[in-house]
C-alpha cells in the first residue's frame, strides 16, 4: 500500500519530475500549487492517473488535509521570478514553511525542505559543506530568496527541536532538465533556447563565474531516497547536487557544440550579488544515504536539449 503525499509546488519544473516518481511507486499524490511559475501542462501526463490529484492553492494560506508524507517545493526558483514580487517570495517560503510544518505536526508527517544553495549566498568557502553558516547580503536583490530559505530553515529546525516533527532539509545545488520553461531565465534553459535559435548566447559579466549542474532525475532520486529512510536522524541539512563545476564561459561553449548551432555569444551585465563560485560538497548525504549524482553533463543536457527541440517544434 502506498502513502498519502503532498507535494507543493508540483507543477513546477522538479517538482512535475518528483510527482511522477511518487505515481510510479504507487503513491497517491495531492498536487498543491498556485500555477505562478509552475503550469498545468508539466503534469498533464498526470492527470489521468486516479492516484493524482492537482489543487490550486497558494502556501501562503493554511491547508488542512491528511497526508503520511509532505514535500514543501513550492517557490519560484528563478532570480528573474522570485525577484518579480520580493515581499511575495517571503512570504512563500517563510508563511508556506509555517503552514507546512503545522500541518506536519497534526498528521504526524515527515516532511522535506525544499532549501537551496543560495543559503550559502557569495560563498567565501569553497566547495560548500553543510558547516559553512553563508555570506548572504540580507537586503540584496537575491534577499527575499535567500532570507526566506534561511528563515524556512530555521522554522523546520525548531519544529523538529520543539515538536520532533521528521524533518528532511534538503540544500539543492543548480538543477536542470526537462520541463523548465522557455522564459525561466535561468541559465542553462537560456542557452539552449538561445543556441537552438541561432539567437545570441547572453552571458552576464565575463563568463567566468562558476555553478554545478545536477541532472533533475538524480536529484529526485535522492529526494524519495531521503525521505524513505531513517527517522528523526536524518534531518540534515544536506547538500544535494553535482559536484562537476564549470564556468558559464564552458557551458556556452558546451551547449554550442551539442546543439551545432551558429549562435554567437554576448556579454551582459553581471546582475548584482550573483556568486562567483558554487560547488557543493556532498560528502554529507553520500555517508548518510549512499546518493551521489549518476547522470553526465553531456547526457543531461542531450535530453534537455531534446526537450527544447519539441517544445519549440523544431
Ligand atoms: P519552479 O519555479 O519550476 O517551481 C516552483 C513551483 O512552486 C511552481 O510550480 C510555482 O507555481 C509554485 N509556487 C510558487 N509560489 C507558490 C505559492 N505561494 N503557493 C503554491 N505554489 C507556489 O522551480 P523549481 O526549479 O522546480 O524549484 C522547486 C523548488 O526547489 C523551489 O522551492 C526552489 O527554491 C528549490 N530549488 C530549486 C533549484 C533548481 O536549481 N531548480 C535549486 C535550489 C532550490
Ligand atoms: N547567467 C548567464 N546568462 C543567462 C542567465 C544566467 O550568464 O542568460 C548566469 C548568471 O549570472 C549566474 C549563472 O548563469 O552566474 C547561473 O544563473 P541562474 O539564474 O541559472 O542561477 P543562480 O544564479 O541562481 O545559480
Amino acid at each position: 500500500m502506498g502513502k498519502r503525499i503532498l507535494v507543493t509546488g508540483g507543477a513546477g519544473f522538479i517538482g512535475s519530475h518528483l510527482c511522477k516518481k511518487l505515481l510510479e511507486q504507487n503513491n497517491e499524490v495531492i498536487c498543491a500549487d498556485n500555477l505562478f511559475t509552475g503550469r498545468k501542462e508539466n503534469v498533464a501526463g498526470l492527470l489521468w492517473h486516479p492516484g493524482f490529484k492537482l489543487v490550486q492553492h497558494d502556501v501562503t494560506k493554511p491547508f488542512y488535509l491528511e497526508v503520511d508524507q509532505i514535500y514543501n517545493l513550492a517557490c519560484p526558483a528563478s532570480p528573474v521570478h522570485y525577484q518579480y514580487d520580493p515581499i511575495k517570495t517571503t512570504k512563500t517560503s517563510v508563511l508556506g514553511a509555517l503552514h507546512l510544518l503545522g500541518l506536519a505536526k497534526k498528521n504526524k508527517a515527515r516532511i522535506l525542505q525544499a532549501s537551496t544553495s543560495e543559503v550559502y549566498g557569495d560563498p567565501k568557502v569553497h566547495p560548500q559543506p553543510e558547516g559553512y553558516y553563508g555570506n548572504v547580503n540580507p537586503i540584496g536583490p537575491r534577499a527575499c530568496y535567500d532570507e526566506g530559505k534561511r528563515a524556512a530553515e530555521a522554522l523546520f529546525f525548531s519544529y523538529y527541536q520543539q515538536h520532533q516533527v521528521e524533518i528532511r532539509i534538503l540544500r539543492i545545488f543548480n538543477t536542470y532538465g526537462p520541463n523548465m520553461r522557455m522564459d525561466d531565465g535561468r541559465v542553462v534553459s537560456n542557452f539552449i533556447v538561445q543556441a537552438l535559435q541561432d539567437k545570441d548566447i547572453t552571458i552576464y559579466g565575463d563568463g567566468m563565474q562558476t555553478r554545478s549542474f545536477c541532472y533533475v532525475s538524480d536529484l529526485v532520486e535522492g529526494m524519495v531516497s531521503l525521505m524513505e529512510q531513517g527517522g528523526l536522524g536524518l534531518a540534515g541539512p544536506f547538500n544535494i547536487g553535482n559536484p562537476s563545476e564549470i564556468t558559464m564561459a564552458g557551458l556556452a561553449e558546451r551547449i554550442l557544440g551539442l546543439t551545432g548551432s551558429s549562435s554567437k555569444v554576448v556579454h551582459q551585465k553581471l546582475p548584482a550579488d550573483d556568486p562567483i563560485k558554487r560547488k557543493p560538497d556532498i560528502s554529507r548525504i553520500k555517508e548518510a544515504i549512499g546518493w551521489e549524482p549518476k547522470v553526465s553533463l553531456e547526457q543531461g543536457l542531450g535530453e534537455t536539449i531534446a526537450y527544447f527541440k519539441k517544445e519549440l517544434k523544431l
